[in-house]
């Protein structure tokens, strides 16, 4: 549990460090008198006006000037919390931050945890909590891509979706309940293709919610691909290519890369986590096993492999005992195309020709691995972004399952409105409608402190 809602919290809310400007922000009941009795304006005022600039200097506890400084006052009602909130806009000095901060402890404010601007601005029904997650996936994003579909949530396209869902959830369990009610005026023909009408549309409505989870998963935290294929295919060298830049050992000798490497590149605006994984060699030295075992544990962890075929060797036995063993989420790859045509094997494997070295072919197999993670543009539609709002959804997926086969045939018409009022919960919980303290301490736990 958090300390007392009602205690006025500081914290730096720009990153650490030395910068142009540092922002403390100070939030609570409390936040304007402590603000403003440690802050000098250079026009003398008795108040600062809402929302406007003020100019002037920062006191520390004894009243010497720390800073020349902005002060913003945003009232309640109109500020990120809905609490009072003093904002000071610093030289970005740490040192100069931090007698700041101690000064407004002094005052009888206290430092802020991780996320608890944002909590207060849950808890006082500024947002909701999609939204309020949407603020920590908005700063953490690693591609615009990511940081738009956040942006979306957090304008309350995800809440919207879900609102919606729940009022049809609602118009058939008051269907429902009229029958159970009123029993003996049997819920007629018209109300039952109704209520199975609507049920349906939920779960239209769930499916296509989930659908999008995969997509949104790879734009916000990153997709994982694994290059594979045997000792001296390429692999380092395909990295290299796609990372732009040298990062894995390339070395002409079979099995040098004896450890995983990763390198992240942005794709089309999707981030995307590359594993070099030693050759996946099936009979191999000790030395290298230790490797091989590296690589198979990425091929497993991985949403998409790339397999890589050296050209200059061509398709071998190995290959395809290999290929063999990948899961279906695979892109054949023929390497080394500068020094030899694909053989006639790799038609009915292949997908893309490349050469690592001379950099053909790498635009369309970049293309090609973009349709493959069903990354595109329109993820940024997508709106399930974290595992809660996915383990949510799902429950409400399969209540509706059971709930719909009991529409169908007819029977148990009290455990239709169960089934109907658990699956609207579990979608009210992705708004934060009834969630349970402890489940909130963990998601605001991973928000920087100051947001
Ligand atoms: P890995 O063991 O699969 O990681 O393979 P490397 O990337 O270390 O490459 C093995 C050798 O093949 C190196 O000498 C590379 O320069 C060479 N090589 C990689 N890609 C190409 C290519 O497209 N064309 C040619 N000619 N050589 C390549």
């Amino acid at each position: 549990m958090l300390p007392s809602n009602r205690d006025t919290i500081c914290a730096l809310a720009t990153a650490r460090g030395r910068a142009g400007i540092a922002v403390v922000r100070l939030s609570g009941p409390d936040a304007l008198a402590i603000g403003w009795s440690r802050f000098a304006p250079h026009r003398s005022m008795d108040e600062p006006p809402p929302r406007q600039m003020v100019l002037g200097r920062v006191l520390d506890a004894t009243g010497e000037t720390l800073d020349e400084a902005l002060c913003v006052y945003f009232p309640a009602g109109g500020s990120y919390t809905g609490e009072p909130v003093v904002e000071w806009q610093l030289h970005g000095n740490p040192a100069i931050v931090e007698a700041a901060l101690e000064s407004l402890l002094a005052g009888g404010a206290r430092l802020a945890e991780p996320g608890e601007f944002t909590r207060r601005a849950y808890l006082a029904g500024r947002m909701d909590l999609s939204q309020a997650e949407a603020v920590a996936d908005l700063i953490e994003a690693r591609s615009l891509a990511a940081a738009r579909a956040a942006q979306r949530r957090l304008s309350g396209a995800l809440s919207a979706k879900v609102t919606e869902l729940r009022n049809v959830l609602i118009e058939a369990m008051a269907l429902a309940e009229a029958e159970i009610d009123f029993p003996e005026e049997d819920i007629g023909e018209v109300d039952q293709a109704r209520l199975r009408a609507l049920v349906e549309q939920a779960q239209a409505g769930v499916a296509e919610l989930l659908a999008g989870h995969q997509r949104a998963r790879a734009l916000a935290e990153g997709a994982q691909v694994a290059i594979a294929g045997r000792p001296n295919a390429g692999k380092s060298s395909l990295l290299n290519r796609l990372a732009g830049t040298r990062r894995a050992l390339v070395h002409p000798e079979a099995g040098t890369t004896r450890d995983r490497v990763e390198v992240e590149v942005v794709i089309d605006g999707i981030p995307v986590r590359l594993i070099d994984t030693a050759g996946l060699r099936r009979h191999a030295g000790d030395v290298e096993q230790q490797g091989i075992e590296l690589a198979r544990q990425a091929v497993a962890e991985a949403d998409h492999v790339i397999y890589l075929i050296d050209g200059g060797v061509g398709v071998t036995e190995a290959d395809r005992e290999l290929i063999a063993e990948l899961p279906e989420r695979r892109l054949i790859v023929w390497n080394k195309v500068d020094l030899r045509a694909p053989s006639t094997d790799f038609a009915d494997l292949g997908d893309v020709t490349v050469s690592a070295t001379e950099g053909t072919g790498i635009d369309t197999l970049r293309e090609r691995l973009v349709v493959d993670l069903g990354v595109s543009e329109d993820a940024s539609e997508t709106l399930l972004a974290t595992i809660r709002h996915k383990n949510l959804t799902e429950i409400a997926s399969d209540r509706l399952q059971t709930a719909s086969a009991a529409t169908q045939n007819g029977v148990g018409i009290e455990l239709v409105v169960t089934d109907l009022r658990d699956a609207a919960t579990a979608l009210g919980e992705i708004l934060g409608e009834t969630t349970a303290d402890d489940v909130l301490d963990a998601l605001f736990a991973r928000f920087c402190v100051g947001k």
